[in-house]
């Protein structure tokens, strides 16, 4: 039997890649932050609840607002690394990559006083097992990875949908691929995103349980902002719209209720897990380059 994953990628609202206005770091001081408010709704519907997640957090906010970081840490949760300045890493020479991830990676150790172990690119830009930042990754110290969508476009549908270990020049990293399904026949995100939530929660509860049952950690992952009735209007694209505000009013009940279903896990539980019972596929040099898009 696998164990859910819970993750919840730790940005404010205005953290929208490539967004003309809302992607500059110039222009994020300007913005009313919000997080004091939705991360705390979060995880006032943990407390208590026996679940434990992983809080993917950008190094900007744990510059900007630290003492919300301490206090994922006092309750019980792990924080682990969204970059820097949520920045997609197919905008970035590798190089500019490493930066953005080494300067996360000492904020993020320095707020919280612990290694930083595990990793989420913003908004799924890892794209592929073959990507060379997976070396950058082990290269600075990172041990798990949870950024791999099976979902066009944010990945080819042959990304794997259940852990493997991908073996890179610099070591393995252990990728938790985030929960896929189907939305109206198409391959969907079921672990999170816009068609999780128009999903019912019945079927998401099955989906979970099959994955379980399969020996999967199936990886569920959400945003404080979807946590916000008050999110701040903004001017968006009309698929950005959607991601953005399409069903968020319901993720308050729907989590609540989620947890009081299903114990989830953190992200360092599941790799002790898989580990011991070395329950994954492992993605070899040849392996790569077939899956490398
Ligand atoms: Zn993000």
């Amino acid at each position: 039997m696998g164990t859910p994953v819970l993750t919840i990628d730790v940005e404010e609202w205005f953290h929208v890649c490539g967004h003309p206005v809302y992607s500059d770091p110039g222009n994020w001081p300007g913005f009313s932050k919000r997080l004091h408010v939705t991360l705390r709704r979060i995880l006032e519907i943990l407390d208590g609840s026996g679940s434990v997640a992983t809080f993917f957090v950008l190094g900007w906010v744990a510059r900007s607002s630290p003492s919300l970081v301490r206090e994922i840490v006092a309750a019980g949760h792990e924080v682990g690394c969204h970059g820097d300045e949520h920045r997609r890493i197919w905008e970035m020479s590798l190089q500019d990559f490493r930066r953005d991830l080494a300067r996360a990676r000492g904020t993020l150790e320095d707020v919280t006083g612990q290694p930083i172990h595990s990793f989420r690119a913003p908004e799924w830009s890892m794209r592929t097992a073959g990507n060379p930042a997976f070396t950058i990754l082990a290269e600075e110290g990172f041990r798990v990875d949870s950024s791999l969508m099976a979902v066009p476009p944010l990945g080819p549908v042959t990304n794997p949908k259940a852990p493997v270990m991908i073996q890179t020049p610099a070591g393995p990293i252990l990728e938790l691929p985030p929960l896929a399904g189907t939305f109206l026949g198409f391959p969907a995100m079921m672990g999170g995103g816009w068609t999780s939530r128009f999903t019912r929660e019945a079927r998401l509860v099955r989906l979970i349980e099959e994955s379980c049952n399969k020996g999967e950690f199936p990886v569920l992952y959400a945003h404080p902002w979807e946590f916000d009735p008050e999110h701040p209007r903004m001017k968006l694209g009309v698929a950005a719209q959607v991601v953005h505000f399409a069903g968020t009013s319901r993720m308050p009940v729907r989590l609540a209720n989620l947890v009081r279903k299903i114990r989830f896990g953190n992200v360092s539980e599941a790799a002790r897990q898989l580990r011991l019972a070395r329950r994954f596929d492992v993605l070899s040099k040849d392996a790569l380059h077939g899956v490398a898009a």
